[in-house]
């Protein structure tokens, strides 16, 4: 079995374990790494209509690898997609799909509450080719009905959003999508396909961030765009293909291990970020928890709508500003102290200061990023130990 179509029979963890796999003459179990850049013809003829793509086959690894397109053929099939594109990091595949589907003159109206390399990237440098860029609310579907202009090709969600986890109304933005003949891109990364599939709900792309929860252990940076053939198949793999932001096989190879464990990693990290957030709403210090399996979570019953789990990422504000929440960060034993999130080893970090450090404090404020937030990304450790290693000393 080797098209996508033949796992959507299957569940969702049989196609995390199964789909994309081929094995070669070896009958090995485990998937290989191709660790080759190029790739032997049997002839000059063959060589010739490689290249003129009236052959299908491996080239050179800058264009496909056999251990890149098991990632990608995997991931697609979990997310219910056409096509799947293995890209060197999350922001890769930001910078790919844009490139591959807009151009000078173009306007996209986007979330504002995105990753803070995407903004930078968007800001600082696809506003240099051309491009507009407007920010809205991720809640207020009215602020991204009135952005829309007759130039806007792109609608940019990322649910749940980075920190505060604000949760996007995905049935709304397809549907605006469809009405004004828009391109909806969802990235990802805090939900995995475990908990939501956004193709499945008409959104056109979905992009990840493979560094994060598909990998799961904090070992390898890579990313990945999905969507249907028509979409990404000409210009975004085009722009892959001759920009060179291909995966590594190695990499490709450690993130489909990564796969095989998702369901499970993904349930297990998000029962014990609920107690986390449970144990943290009761606690005298902290003015407010952001954590989609809160009930006083703004967005809760459209979350209970569209997402399965309510994942890993667990924010919240402590009474005194930045001095508190680097004490905090400071007092911990074990916890990472570290920016990356999705790993097995539970981290924690200051978005003001580090992720969020770039935006002006303008930017800041208003996608309420305070500078007493603090984001933990709850990992596999016991949640006893992770409470513990939180409890707020003097605070
Ligand atoms: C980390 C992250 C990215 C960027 O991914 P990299 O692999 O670091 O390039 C994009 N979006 C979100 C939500 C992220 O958390």
């Amino acid at each position: 079995m080797d098209e996508i179509d033949e796992w959507a029979d299957y569940g969702l963890d049989t196609r995390s374990v199964r789909a994309g796999q081929k094995r070669t003459n070896e009958g090995e179990n485990a998937e290989p790494i191709f660790v080759t850049s190029s790739f032997t013809f049997s002839d000059a003829a063959q060589a010739a209509a490689r290249f003129a793509e009236e052959e299908d086959g491996n080239i050179y690894s800058r264009f496909t690898n056999p251990t890149v397109r098991t990632f990608e053929e995997r991931l697609a099939a979990m997310e219910g997609g056409e096509r799947g594109i293995g890209t060197s990091s999350g922001m890769a595949a930001i910078l790919t799909l844009c490139l591959g589907t807009l151009r000078a003159g173009d306007h996209v109206v986007s979330s504002r509450s995105i990753f803070g390399s995407t903004r930078m990237l968007f800001n600082k440098f696809l506003t240099r080719f051309g491009i507009e860029f407007t920010y809205v609310s991720p809640t207020d579907i009215d602020q991204w009905q009135d952005a829309v202009r007759g130039d806007t090709k792109m609608l940019f969600v990322e649910t749940p959003a980075n920190p505060l986890t604000e949760i996007t109304d995905l049935a709304a933005i397809v549907e605006l999508a469809r009405q004004r003949g828009l391109m909806s891109v969802v990235d990802n990364c805090f939900s995995t396909p475990v908990s939501q599939r956004p193709l499945e709900h008409g959104v056109d792309v979905v992009i990840h961030s493979a560094t994060k929860y598909l990998d799961g252990q904090g070992r390898c940076v890579g990313g990945a765009i999905i969507g249907s053939e028509r979409l990404l198949g000409e210009d975004v793999y085009g722009v892959l293909r001759n920009g060179g932001t291909t995966m590594s096989p190695f990499n490709a190879w450690v993130f489909l291990k990564g796969l095989e464990t998702l369901g499970i990693r993904m349930q297990a990290v998000s029962e014990r970020a609920q107690q986390v957030a449970q144990w943290l709403a009761g606690q005298p210090g902290v003015e407010r928890v952001y954590y989609p399996g809160l009930p006083d979570h703004p967005q809760y019953t459209l979350g209970r709508r569209q997402q399965s789990l309510s994942g890993g990422i667990v924010s919240f504000e402590v009474q005194g500003g930045r001095r508190a929440a680097w004490r905090l960060i400071d007092a911990t034993r074990f916890i990472s102290i570290t920016a990356n999130l999705g790993d097995t080893k539970t981290t924690i970090t200051h978005p003001a200061t580090t992720t969020h450090g770039k935006w002006t404090p303008e930017e800041r404020a208003e996608a309420g990023i305070g500078d007493g937030l603090v984001r933990v990304s709850v990992g596999l450790e016991n949640v006893e130990d992770i409470i513990d290693d939180l409890r707020l000393n003097e605070i």
